[in-house]
């Protein structure tokens, strides 16, 4: 049995080279929030697509308006009404002007719009036909209210990138550019099994001894959260048997991953080891960190397997530092784990020279973070990470972090 102390990162390494992105398919853009773009996107035509109104009002030439004042209007005359959708082949003459909509395009011969608030026709009611003649009380420069054409995008620049996670204003931008079906990485389907005789589901009465099986729902929770597909299969009792039919069953509904918690510890595992030899193989490994030292990772008939510690808090935050950048890898996105920001320690923090992930509080004030630890720290204590907003990093090496000083964290 390899029982090798790594660092997080040398840890974190093994695993991420283990893993590609999964394969690609073409999906309505409906369907493509939070997934990751397999191609990268060019703009087909310019945006704005064409020089139109930012306001309701009426387009103008400005050397026209150039001495309009309240005191002193300039009158034009309206020779066209542009609404939104339409559009007119007049050109502007000297003198003239034209009643236009928000989004409009604006005629040739103008090259400014004068808001309806600066005249003296200041019904915006679409309904309401344009007057013959209209009062211009402020003067226009050239280019005023005036969106021109591909002040946005160039048509031909790529606007997003194969790797991007899209988000909701992506999806806006791609209908604007016509993409009715998008390329993107598949969903990875991940397998996720709890073991133990001790577990119970959430649905039992307790019994002496027996605890309910909370990971498998913190954890499917974790995977959707990332962007993949959680497959629950249960608990598996502490045997063999019981065991092989999990890791058959994910093999069989042609997973990408399997995650399992609880069992990795020194022993606790034993039944598990031979079951995953007999079709692959498995590495014990001891990481420098707290909580969750122990980790478990190979692979069954082919498949990667990453066996998390089964105490609570510490299968989340082997969860946070192992398998979150693990799927996005596998579903093709750039940008790996959390984002991490600097907080300060309102009080002492000691630790173990062990790489710590701590749960606290972080609350802003006057533009710092400020952060304190929940509850009781013992990985078994879900409640402290459930009053907790982050993960306070505390590097590998350090024994004491002084109130004040500033460390990285994870807000969850
Ligand atoms: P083990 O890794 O099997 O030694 O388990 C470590 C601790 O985590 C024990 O207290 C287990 O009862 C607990 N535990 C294991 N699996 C789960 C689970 N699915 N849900 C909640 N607690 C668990
Ligand atoms: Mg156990």
């Amino acid at each position: 049995m390899t029982m090798s102390l790594l660092s997080v990162e040398q840890a974190r390494e093994r695993i991420l080279s283990r893993f590609q992105p999964v394969t690609t398919e073409t999906l309505s853009l409906t369907g493509c929030s939070n997934r990751v773009l397999a191609q990268d996107i060019s703009a087909a035509n310019d945006l704005a697509p064409f020089d139109n109104s930012s306001m309701d009002g009426f387009a103008v030439r400005a050397a026209d308006v150039a001495e309009a004042a309240t005191a002193s209007p300039r009158s034009l005359r309206v020779v066209v009404d542009i609404p939104a959708g339409s559009h007119s082949k007049i050109s502007l003459a000297p003198g003239e002007a034209a009643r236009i909509m928000t989004g409009a395009p604006i005629p040739e011969g103008a090259d400014a719009v004068v808001p309806v608030e600066d005249t003296n026709f200041d019904n915006r009611d679409a309904g309401t036909p344009a007057p013959n003649e209209v009062q211009i009380f402020r003067a226009a420069k050239v280019g005023a209210n005036r969106r021109p054409r591909g002040m946005d995008i160039r048509a031909g620049e790529v606007v997003l990138n194969k790797g991007r996670v899209l988000k909701s204003q992506d999806l806006g931008l791609l209908a604007m550019l016509g993409f009715a079906n998008v390329l993107v990485y598949r969903k990875p389907r991940v397998a996720l099994f709890s073991s133990g005789d001790e577990l119970l589901p959430v649905d039992a009465p307790l019994e002496e001894g027996k605890i309910r099986d909370s990971n498998s729902y913190a954890l499917a929770s974790l995977v959707e959260d990332s962007g993949a597909e959680a497959i629950r299969l249960g608990v598996a009792k502490d045997n063999h048997d019981a065991v092989k039919a999990l890791l058959e069953k994910a093999m069989e509904l042609n997973v990408d991953l399997i995650l399992s918690s609880a069992g990795v510890s020194v022993g606790a595992f034993d039944f598990v080891k031979p079951v995953i030899e007999s079709n692959g193989t498995l590495d014990f490994w001891r990481v420098n960190m707290r909580p969750g030292k122990p980790l478990a990772f190979g692979e069954y008939r082919n498949i990667p397997f990453i066996g998390l510690p089964g105490n609570p808090v510490s299968a989340f935050v082997g969860f946070e530092v192992f398998v979150r950048a693990t799927i996005q890898r596998l579903r093709g996105a750039l940008n790996g784990g959390r984002p991490t920001v600097r907080v300060r320690c309102e009080e002492q923090i000691d630790s173990d020279g062990r790489e710590s992930y701590l749960r606290a509080q972080v609350h802003e004030e006057e533009g710092n973070f400020i952060a304190h630890l929940t509850g009781h720290q013992g990985s078994g204590n879900l409640y402290s990470l459930v009053q907790a907003n982050a993960l306070l990093i505390i590097p590998a090496g350090v024994k004491c972090v002084p109130a004040g000083q500033e460390v990285n964290a994870w807000l969850i």
